[in-house]
C-alpha cells in the first residue's frame, strides 16, 4: 500500500493538528489516543512514512526499529505500567481493523483488560 501523506498521524507529525505528547525522540512520537478505551491509552508511531508493521519491519533501519521498541518501553515507564501490566495492540490492514494508515502501537493499561479477543 502506498503511504498517504494526508492521514491524520502524518498531519500530527507535521504539526498541522495538535496532539497530547507523551514522549518524543528523533525517530518516534508517542501521544494520547483521542478516544481512549482504557485509563491509559497512548499511541506510539514512527516518524517515518510506514503504513503498517508489515511495511515497518521490512523497510525501517535498525535505528528506527530500536527506537520504536524503546519508545514503547518509555511510555510504559512514564505511565507506570511496569508492575500492573499492559497490552500492546497493532492493527494491520483490513482484517486487522486498521483505521489510520500510519503504523501505530496502542499502549493500553490502567485496569484489568479482560480477554484478548471475543471468540466468534
Ligand atoms: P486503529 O484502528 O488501530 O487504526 O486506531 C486508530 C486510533 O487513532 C483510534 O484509537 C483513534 O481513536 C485514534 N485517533 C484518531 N485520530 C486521532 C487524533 N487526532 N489524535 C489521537 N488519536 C487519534
Amino acid at each position: 500500500m502506498t503511504y498517504d501523506d494526508q492521514n491524520i498521524f502524518a498531519k500530527i507529525l507535521r504539526g498541522e493538528i495538535p496532539c497530547k505528547k507523551v514522549h518524543e525522540d528523533i525517530h518516534t512520537l508517542a501521544f494520547e489516543d483521542i478516544n481512549p478505551h482504557t485509563p491509559v491509552h497512548t499511541l506510539v508511531i514512527p516518524k517515518g512514512k510506514y503504513v503498517s508493521m508489515t511495511d515497518f519491519a521490512a523497510k525501517a533501519s535498525d535505528a528506527e526499529l530500536a527506537a520504536f521498541n524503546r519508545a514503547i518501553l518509555k511510555v510504559v515507564e512514564i505511565k507506570g505500567l511496569q508492575n500492573s501490566g499492559y497490552r500492546l495492540i497493532t492493527n494491520n490492514g483490513l482484517n486487522g481493523g486498521q483505521e489510520v494508515p500510519h503504523l501505530h502501537v496502542h499502549v493500553l493499561g490502567g485496569r484489568p483488560l479482560g480477554p484478548m479477543l471475543t471468540r466468534m
